[in-house]
């Protein structure tokens, strides 16, 4: 389970800013993800080591004085739900305001672990104007410039020392964990109701957050497996607005959590902006993925709907298409069983092994019938491949010259692979790496 570090604070203080140059290091070592429209609220990084994931909680264009109080509250309320520690920016250049009084007021109610940071310390002279804010009644801030890193090393240490450390305990260690993600009115609770008769309901308490998740224990349709849904997930969207945002940051910690995500969208509405961010969202932590088209009753059916439909689909979602797409319906429970049995498959497919001996005598001859394009004269020759004890399939491909392995290639292997050993609904990651 990651721990969630929230950045809030009035607009233009910096927080994008940070944000960027706190995911940007780590995407630049390990996060290959392509053709996926990056989500820019949401990213992974890590410190000494440890893991933790980023919400730039300054996810809204904000135009009137009005509208900007009122949404700003709702991204400090947001992040003192979602997160494990919160990082309040400040502007030296404007110095203390009002707005910065109350979102401090909020967050001093709240008891979140909160890190008080001033940016734009660019030299001595802000260093010495960042004593305004010993007015806040603190002990203590940090002085950042997220625009060249300086004084972030010193706030990440920090942060991640204070890291709760308790072991969490899974109460359900090693059953598939499965959460139903999309947006308000895709029909989730209606599925989850459908599912679910006199269940057991477990509440507990998702590692480094304080607000309950719920988990159902499913030991039927010849499955066992855990309904994973924190608190937010199934909350209604109070306005309109909230739909696009709120929503998506309310599901990172299910989606965490869980092996695999289901992902309801709207027959009558189709595939859109906020599909595409829960999309990404599970995609970036390598989860399993089911696409559910639900209200499936509601849609005049013709001979190639269903087929047009997945298409639309899988023409906006990137490359990444190999995913299980079902129509169903929740309110009449068609194909609903059906759903149940796919997800208990791409479970099957995420944690599958493929034994080495096995692998390098499928594999090898495929590299040898359709080797990488030679460059610059220079051939690249795969000796040996294995798959990592990850949670989710990960391949290395040992050989002499794989700075000359492109994207292309990489594709075509992760193709083979999914063709060769079937991992529909899974994402993989293939490294290539000297030897
Ligand atoms: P946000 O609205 O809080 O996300 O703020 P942004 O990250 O978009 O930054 C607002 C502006 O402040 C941009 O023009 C940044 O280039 C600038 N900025 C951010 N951090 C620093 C910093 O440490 N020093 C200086 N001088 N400018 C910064
Ligand atoms: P949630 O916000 O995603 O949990 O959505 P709900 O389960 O509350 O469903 C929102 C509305 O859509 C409710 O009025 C449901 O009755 C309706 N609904 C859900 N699934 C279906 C379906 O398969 N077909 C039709 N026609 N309506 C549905």
């Amino acid at each position: 389970m990651s721990n969630i570090v929230a950045i809030v604070g009035r607009p233009n203080v910096g927080k994008s800013t940070l944000f960027n140059r706190l995911l940007e290091r780590r995407e630049a070592i390990v996060d290959s993800t392509a053709g996926v429209t990056r989500d820019r609220h949401y990213g992974k990084s890590d410190w000494n080591g440890v893991e933790f994931t980023v919400i730039d909680t300054g996810g809204y264009e904000v135009n009137t004085e009005d509208v900007f109080q009122e949404e700003i509250s709702k991204q400090v309320q947001l992040a003192i739900d979602e997160a494990t520690s919160i990082i309040f920016m400040l502007n030296v250049e404007e110095g203390l305001t009002d707005t910065d009084q109350e979102i401090f007021e909020m967050l001093r109610r709240s008891n979140k672990p909160t890190y008080i940071v001033v940016n734009k310390v660019d030299s001595a002279k802000e260093e010495l104007a960042a004593t305004e804010f010993y007015q806040l009644g603190i002990d203590k801030y940090y002085t950042l410039s997220s625009a060249t890193g300086s004084g972030t090393g010193e706030l990440l240490d920090d942060i991640v020392k204070d890291f709760p450390t308790t072991e969490y305990k899974d109460p359900f260690e090693g059953l598939p964990k499965i959460t139903i993600a999309g947006r308000p009115n895709v029909g989730k609770s209606t599925l989850t109701n459908a599912l679910l008769d006199a269940e057991r309901n477990i509440v507990t308490d998702i590692a480094g957050t304080t607000r309950d998740s719920i988990q159902t224990l499913y030991n039927k349709f010849g499955h066992e497996f855990v309904l994973v849904d924190t608190a937010g997930m199934r909350r209604k969207a109070k306005v309109k607005e909230d739909l696009e945002f709120y929503s998506v940051m309310r599901s990172v910690r299910s989606i965490e959590y869980s092996d695999v995500v289901i992902i309801m969208v709207d027959a009558t509405l189709g595939w859109e902006s906020q599909d595409m961010n829960i999309f990404g969202l599970a995609q970036k932590n390598r989860k399993g993925i089911v696409i559910l088209v639900n209200k499936w009753d509601l849609v005049e059916k013709e001979t190639n709907t269903m087929r047009d439909f997945e298409n639309a689909i899988k023409a906006k979602i990137g490359q990444f298409t190999d995913i299980p797409i079902l129509f169903i319906s929740a309110l009449t429970k068609q194909r609903i069983l059906k759903a149940v049995d796919v997800a208990m498959e791409v479970y099957q497919n995420r944690a599958k092994k493929i034994k080495t001996s096995k692998l390098n005598e499928v594999m090898l001859p495929v590299f040898e019938q359709t080797p990488p394009p030679a460059i610059k004269g220079k051939y690249v020759k795969i000796k040996y491949c294995v798959q990592l004890p990850t949670p989710s399939p990960q391949f290395v491909f040992f050989c002499n010259l794989p700075q000359y392995v492109k994207e292309p290639y990489k594709r075509f292997t992760e193709n083979q692979l999914r063709k060769q050993f079937g991992f529909t609904g899974v994402p993989i990651e293939v490294y290539f790496r000297q030897k």
